[in-house]
């Protein structure tokens, strides 16, 4: 297939008005694509006005229309897995909530299930090019998040704290090989007793991200040492960066091979705060994600999320028994996508800017991560930066390079289609092409 007239985002991070050549759904080089084969009038995309870049990447997603991965049905994950290809996120890793281990290992079983159903492996590769093309519209499942129970009581967020457990190598183990052995980030708190040592043993085998924690500095650093190399969203359910004690947020920063996720939907994390994260860590280390819950693509109302019911109020997600619901009074957030209608964060981020009531908990978010990257371009982070971490850099923290996230000769040619406002357009996997209206 070739898509060409288009403005590809290039394997360095910038636009180029190229061509994008694929073979068996695969990226090739210009020279490499045989051209007799390619040369037919269905495998022609004219891409002209639009942006071409590589399906986006999600490695903290807990649900969607309805569905949560904890709720451990195969079906409900395949219906995530469709909006999430309609959403533009071609590769994702289901996130589970803190649940007891009887319950975890249940709700990742249905993993290597759907997997085999789809006819997929571990990383998205598929078998056989004839079921590939039956499972292109749903988003490749490439890894489990496990983001309890290691965690941090006082800093739980959402996740329900009577399951929190001291961080457990065999259990992990356990754990992984009921979801067979696709868990591909474990997030910890490296201050609780016993979790340091877990890390040290088990960042060999799996991402290990620092969140939902009470660490200080020192603490953060020891985590590091141990072998942690990403940060679950970042600000969100961890200490603030205090001048004194800049604790895990201080702490990334030093730390050159660390990705830190950032929740771009306007609710978690202030515009400004955005940008910052951009500059200081430099757009080759942030990890967007949408840490979306069942609520996201589904109208407002009450939903439960990891066993607790939680209220959607637009982009917004708080935990009912913490008095959510109260309108902040100030205009909405940017219709996305607009990305390039606000740029620098204007007057249309201003419920963003407006501070969340304090006996609200914010639980998870509505957006998927295609709002949360042009979100992220509205709050003045430029476009390429937004893409690189909301593809490369994901791919990239979970070990994939070179397989999705870009557009490298042997990735798979997952490619979305967005015109000048960054609405999506199309949604491109397998050389098979879904417009959207
Ligand atoms: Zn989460």
């Amino acid at each position: 297939m070739i898509i060409e007239n288009g403005m590809v985002f290039g394997v360095g991070g910038k636009f180029h008005k190229t061509s994008l050549y694929s073979v068996g759904g695969k990226v090739v080089k210009g020279e490499d694509a045989p051209g007799t084969v390619c040369r037919t009038a269905s495998r022609i995309l004219d891409a002209a006005g639009f942006y071409v870049i590589p399906g986006l990447v999600d490695v903290h997603a807990h649900g969607a229309v309805g569905h949560d991965f904890c709720d451990g049905d195969m079906e409900g994950l395949r219906k995530i897995a469709e909006y999430e290809y309609r959403s533009g996120v071609t590769s994702f890793c289901p996130t589970s909530m803190t649940l007891p281990e009887a319950r975890l290992a249940e709700i990742y079983a249905a993993v290597p299930m759907l997997l085999r159903e789809m006819e997929s492996v571990g990383g998205g590769e598929r078998v056989s090019k004839e079921k590939a093309a039956e499972a292109v519209n749903f988003s490749r499942i490439v890894g489990i998040h496990m983001e309890g129970p290691f965690l941090a009581t006082k800093k739980c967020g959402a996740q329900n704290p009577k399951d929190i457990v001291p961080a457990d190598y065999d259990m992990f183990c356990r754990l992984n090989e009921a979801g067979g052995g696709l868990l591909k980030i474990v997030t910890v708190a490296p201050e609780q007793a016993r979790n340091l040592e877990f890390i040290r043993r088990v960042s060999g085998e799996v991402n290990v991200s620092l969140g939902h924690s009470t660490a200080g500095f020192e603490e953060a650093e020891a985590g590091f040492a141990a072998g942690a190399n990403h940060v679950t969203h970042l600000f969100n359910a961890m200490n603030p960066y205090h001048h004194r004690n800049p604790g895990i947020i201080g702490a990334a920063t030093g730390q050159k091979d660390v990705f830190v996720e950032l929740i771009s939907d306007g609710m978690h994390v202030h515009p400004a705060a955005v940008r910052d994260v951009f500059r200081l860590f430099g757009d080759g280390r942030v990890v967007l994600i949408s840490d979306s819950t069942a609520s996201c693509g589904m109208p407002d109302g009450e939903y439960v999320l990891g066993g607790q019911a939680v209220l959607k109020d637009g982009r917004k997600v708080t935990l009912a028994a913490s008095g959510g619901m109260k309108r902040l009074g100030v205009a909405g957030l940017p219709d996305v996508p607009n990305g390039k209608a606000v740029p620098g964060g204007g007057k249309l981020s201003g419920m963003a800017e407006a501070p969340n009531p304090s006996d609200e908990v914010i639980a998870g978010s509505a957006s998927n991560l295609y709002e949360c990257m042009c979100c992220a371009v509205s709050f003045g982070v430029p476009l390429e930066s937004a893409v690189k971490a909301a593809t490369v850099n994901p791919a990239r923290s979970i070990g994939l390079e070179g397989q999705i996230g870009s557009f490298v000769p042997g990735a798979w040619a997952d490619c979305l289609l967005m015109d000048e406002t960054l609405r999506l357009r199309a949604v491109i996997s397998n050389e098979h092409v879904t417009w959207l209206s």
